[in-house]
Order: structure tokens, then C-alpha cells, then sequence
């Protein structure tokens, strides 16, 4: 594969060559990710979207959402892509997110891109390559990237690592379901966007944002936020209604935190992260070569025998592995 001029394709928004590196991130393969890791380096950092994370539970409407959402912003010129976080295929290999068939309109819009959530082993593996394909997507020259997840945990968290924004989608619902949500979780929160606003549930839902807007003014509030933000506010995804405000709010406070460094400061401790993160799961994989497991097994069983001594053996074993790396690097 030519990855110099893939880089070339990618850069001038040719969306096969998008999904291809997007597939090369993806893989576990050594050489797949030799050449994913010099794709992202000739890519650069260059570009910025504006990266919004999505996270609510099944059934809230994310893909009725996503698709009106993302329509109205392609409908204004902008270029949006989608990708999804989906720790259900990190368990199982099936996926509740980011089927394409959900959001059909917008997956036939040449200005949009949507790419389901990989099938890892693992939420940390999922996790890294989405960064990943969220970086291409911005050397791709996408103004918005949309990353959806489920709101059932542990990957709000991952989602918010590679947001500038974090949207949570919630559905009406009677007021002690408000508990419902963990504090975790609304603390994350920029926008709380109340869905179905419409028909029979628009009573509700209004009750809805009322009841979280006064649960945001109780959370301590966060030096990244300018007045009356976090806010609460209600939509019908299916109706197209509200989507225009939220967006507003969005872009309100995006353009605060620029101007206040805040969006410099939270990209700034991103990156440290996900470089931090690399590291870390570069060493483990190390760890994870024939050569090593069998020293590691040898050493081991050595230092239950009493043969070798733990601490002398242990520094033997990370020396052999960093001249291993350092021969195959
Ligand atoms: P997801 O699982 O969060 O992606 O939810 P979907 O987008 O698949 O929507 C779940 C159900 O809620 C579908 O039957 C949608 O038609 C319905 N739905 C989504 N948005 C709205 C809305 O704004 N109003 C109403 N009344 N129903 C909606």
C-alpha cells in the first residue's frame, strides 16, 4: 500500500480512501499497524473539526438524531462524519451502533461519512482506533465529527477523552427516573438534549428539561462553562424541531472556550492522553510476542525454584525486551 499518496487522497476528502485508512487503523495486524501508525504521521495535525460526543441509551433516538442533525448541518454546507464507540461488539462482536441502515439518508449524503464502531476484544481497543479514525476524519477536512456511543457506562468516559463537546440524549421521563442518570455522567455533560418532544410526549419532555436544568445548577460549576451552561433543552428528532438551537448552544460555547483557552487546554490534555494510552498498550503488546512470553515463563518458573532471584530477574527481563523493540523498531 502507498501510504504517501493515500495521505494525498485522504487530505483532498476522497471518502474510499477515508474508509480504507479507517479500515488500516482498525486492524491488529503488525503490519497493517506499522502502516496505519506512518499514515497518521505523514496526515499531521493539522486540521480541526469540531468533535461532539453523543452518548444515551437505547431507544432515546441517537440515530433519529444523528440523521436529522446531520442533515441540517450538510444541508449548510458542512461536511459531517459519524463513528461510534460501541463497547456491546467489544463484548460480543455484535453492534448496536452505528448501522448504517439506521441513519440511510445521511449515509447517502456525499457531504457526510458514517462508519460503525469496530469489533475489538476489548473498550481500550476500541477506544484507541476510534481516536484514530476521528484524527483521519479530520485530516479528511470534516468540519463536524459526531462520535456515538450507549449510555451505559464506562464508555461515556472514553468518548469524552476525544470530544470537544459531549451532547447526553435522554428521552421524557417521570421525575424520580431522573436518578436514573449517574451524577458521573451529567457532570460530563455540555448540552442535556431532552428527545421526542412532540405529541404526547412533549408535556413531559418540557417537565423533563426543567427537572435536569435544575439538577445542572446544583453540580459545582466547571471552569470551561460560561453562564447558563451546562444547559437543558428539548428537541424532536423526528419532528426536526430544536435541532437548530441545539446546534447554537453548541457553537456558543465552542466559540467561548476558544476564547477563553479552554478548547486549546482540553485538546492540549487529549493528546497527552491518547499518547500516554499508546504507549502504555505498546509496551503491553510487547509483552505479548512468542519470545517474550516464553521468557517471561522461564524467568518465572526459575524464580519459583529458587534459582534466580525476583529483582535481579525481573530487570534481566525488561532489558531483553527493550533491546528486542529496539531491534525490530
Ligand atoms: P437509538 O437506539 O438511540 O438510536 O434510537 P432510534 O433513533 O433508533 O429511535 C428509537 C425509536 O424512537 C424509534 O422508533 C424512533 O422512531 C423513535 N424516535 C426517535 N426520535 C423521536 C422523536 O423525536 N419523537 C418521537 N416521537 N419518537 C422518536
Amino acid at each position: 500500500m502507498d501510504i504517501a499518496d493515500m495521505a494525498k487522497r485522504i487530505a483532498a476528502g476522497e471518502r474510499r480512501a477515508l474508509a480504507r485508512a479507517i479500515t488500516l487503523v482498525e486492524s491488529g495486524r503488525a503490519d497493517h499497524r506499522a502502516q496505519a501508525t506512518e499514515l497518521l504521521a505523514t496526515l499531521g495535525t493539522g486540521r480541526e473539526a469540531l468533535r461532539i460526543g453523543l452518548s444515551g441509551t437505547p431507544g432515546v433516538g441517537k440515530s433519529t438524531f444523528i440523521e436529522s442533525f446531520g442533515k441540517m448541518l450538510t444541508a449548510d454546507g458542512k461536511r459531517v462524519a459519524v463513528l461510534a464507540v460501541d463497547p456491546s461488539s467489544a463484548r460480543s462482536g455484535g453492534s448496536i451502533l452505528g448501522d448504517k441502515t439506521r441513519m440511510d439518508e445521511l449515509a447517502r449524503d456525499p457531504n457526510a461519512f458514517i462508519r460503525p464502531s469496530p469489533s475489538q476484544t476489548h473498550l481500550g481497543g476500541v477506544a484507541r482506533r476510534t481516536r484514530e479514525a476521528v484524527a483521519l476524519c479530520e485530516a479528511a477536512g470534516f468540519d463536524v465529527v459526531l462520535i456515538e456511543t450507549v449510555g451505559v457506562g464506562q464508555s461515556e468516559t472514553v468518548v469524552a477523552q476525544m470530544s470537544d463537546l459531549f451532547l447526553l440524549l435522554l428521552a421524557p421521563a417521570g421525575g424520580d427516573e431522573l436518578q436514573g442518570v449517574k451524577r458521573g455522567i451529567m457532570e460530563m455533560a455540555d448540552l442535556i438534549v431532552i428527545n421526542k418532544a412532540d405529541g404526547d410526549l412533549k408535556a413531559t419532555a418540557v417537565r423533563t428539561q426543567a427537572d435536569y436544568a435544575g439538577a445542572l445548577r446544583l453540580l459545582r460549576k466547571r471552569a470551561q462553562d460560561p453562564d447558563g451552561y451546562p444547559r437543558a433543552m428539548t428537541v424532536s428528532a423526528l419532528e426536526n424541531r430544536g435541532l437548530p438551537e441545539a446546534w447554537d448552544a453548541l457553537q456558543e460555547l465552542a466559540g467561548w472556550r476558544r476564547a477563553h483557552g479552554f478548547w486549546e487546554a482540553t485538546r492540549a490534555g487529549q493528546a497527552r492522553y491518547w499518547f500516554e494510552e499508546t504507549v502504555k498498550a505498546a509496551l503491553l503488546a510487547q509483552l505479548e510476542t512468542p519470545q517474550a512470553r516464553a521468557d517471561l515463563a522461564a524467568l518465572s518458573q526459575a524464580v519459583a525454584e529458587g534459582t534466580r532471584e525476583p529483582t535481579s530477574a525481573a530487570r534481566d527481563f525488561v532489558q531483553a525486551l527493550g533491546k528486542s523493540a529496539a531491534q525490530s523498531g
